[in-house]
């Protein structure tokens, strides 16, 4: 069964796309958590990092080009972004092809709660 990204890149599933290209797509998460998050995703079905290979290098570098282009085009380029990959249950990956978060528009706070 394709990923609902899949289906997204293929455009058989509705989405903002923001930039797409022969190894990316990008497109606004459905549920924002800053005003401006987009999800950068390799067009190859890529589950999670663990599954990444030095065959993919040219894709993974590419997600980080598309990611400073797209915070340059949406103006937050000097403000200031994160850019995250979960990774399987204990980072909360609720979709299994690989994606980067690119969150930004607001002062985003520390990178994790401290647990104490
Ligand atoms: P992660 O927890 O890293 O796997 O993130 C998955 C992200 O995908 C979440 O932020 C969801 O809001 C987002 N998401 C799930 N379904 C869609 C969809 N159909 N279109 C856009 N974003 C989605």
């Amino acid at each position: 069964m394709p990923t609902i990204f899949a289906r997204i890149i293929a455009g058989q599933a509705p989405a903002t796309i923001i930039y797409q290209d022969e190894l990316v797509t990008a497109f606004k998460d459905i549920h924002p958590l800053a005003p401006v998050h987009i999800l950068i995703v390799p067009n190859k079905e890529i589950a999670t990092v663990n599954d990444v290979t030095p065959d993919d290098e040219a894709m993974l570098g590419r997600m980080f080009t598309a990611a400073r282009k797209i915070a340059q085009a949406m103006g937050i380029a000097e403000s200031g972004y994160r850019l995250l990959v979960n990774c399987r249950d204990d980072a909360g990956q609720e979709v299994y092809h690989l994606h980067m978060h690119l969150v930004g528009g607001r002062r985003l706070g520390p990178m994790l709660a401290r647990r104490d």
